[in-house]
This record gives C-alpha cells, sequence and structure tokens, in this order.
C-alpha cells in the first residue's frame, strides 16, 4: 500500500486525530485502538515506510530510543509491571497495517495477554545449516 492510501500515514501526520502521547518531528506515539492491554501504544513515524525492512538506518536508531523513553514514562504513569516491544514484519508474522510501527504493550499481572511461543530445540543440522548460510 503506497502512503496516499495508508491509515498509519494519515493518523501520523494528524490528518486523522489520534489519542496522541507524543509528537516529534519523525513520530508520533499514539494508543492502539484495539489494545491488548490498557496502555497499548503504537510508534508511528511520520513518513511511510511498509516494514523494518525498508526503514533507513537513522531512523531505525530513533525509534528504538523513542521506544526506551516511551516505555520509562509510560510504566510510571501506567503503574504496570512489565512491557513487551513487538514489531511485526509481514501477514505471515502478524502485521495487518503497512506502515512500520512498535507496539509497546504494558503487562500486568493475569492480564492474559496472548503473546509467546512453545519452545523447541535448536538441531545441530539447523545450526549448521543457518550458519553457513549467514557466512556467505
Ligand atoms: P499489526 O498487526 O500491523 O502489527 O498492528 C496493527 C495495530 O494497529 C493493531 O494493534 C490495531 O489494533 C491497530 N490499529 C489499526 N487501525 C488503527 C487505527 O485506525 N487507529 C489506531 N489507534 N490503531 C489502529
Ligand atoms: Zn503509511
Amino acid at each position: 500500500m503506497s502512503g496516499e492510501n495508508c491509515i498509519f500515514c494519515k493518523i501520523a501526520n494528524g490528518e486523522i486525530p489520534s489519542a496522541t502521547l507524543y509528537e516529534d518531528e519523525d513520530f508520533r506515539v499514539i494508543l492502539d485502538l484495539g489494545p491488548a492491554s490498557k496502555g497499548h501504544a503504537l510508534i508511528l513515524p511520520k513518513k511511510h515506510y511498509p516494514d523494518l525492512y525498508a526503514l533507513p538506518d537513522e531512523l531505525a536508531a530513533k525509534a528504538m530510543v523513542l521506544a526506551k523513553k516511551m516505555i520509562t514514562k509510560l510504566a510510571g504513569a501506567l503503574g504496570c509491571e512489565g512491557y513487551n516491544v513487538v514489531q511485526n514484519n509481514g501477514a505471515l508474522a502478524g502485521q495487518t497495517v503497512f506502515h512500520f510501527h512498535i507496539h509497546l504493550i504494558p503487562r500486568y499481572k493475569d492480564d492474559g495477554v496472548g503473546l509467546g511461543w512453545k519452545a523447541g530445540k535448536l538441531s545441530d543440522s539447523d545450526r549448521d545449516e543457518i550458519l553457513d548460510k549467514m557466512k556467505k
């Protein structure tokens, strides 16, 4: 999807109103309309990049620094006991809006938030194959 028809472009640039927690020249941080838990927020760059692969290095670095600042302030405001910082790339990975964003998900005792996976076991063949491919 191009920037023109992108809902997060419109929100990030203020064309569509949002519950904004923070804004600077590069980013807007908003409350998610379908929160996983109370205070679930999204970091949106103001320019359109579909995913992390496309995000310029400089913005990627700034985004992580901003995530740190936001969860530090939000944790104090919300009184949560932990944070998941989540970023989905590709439909198979759960991405539904194809404008790069970072989820900031506060965690509370017994909140029922369903993040996680069943741990497998790293096989010798997978290890060797991946290490070999990454050398190329
Ligand atoms: P994704 O699944 O792409 O990683 O996350 C998209 C997130 O955007 C979801 O958590 C969804 O609730 C949120 N979302 C989708 N449309 C809107 C919207 O118009 N406004 C806000 N604030 N959040 C949205
Ligand atoms: Zn966009």
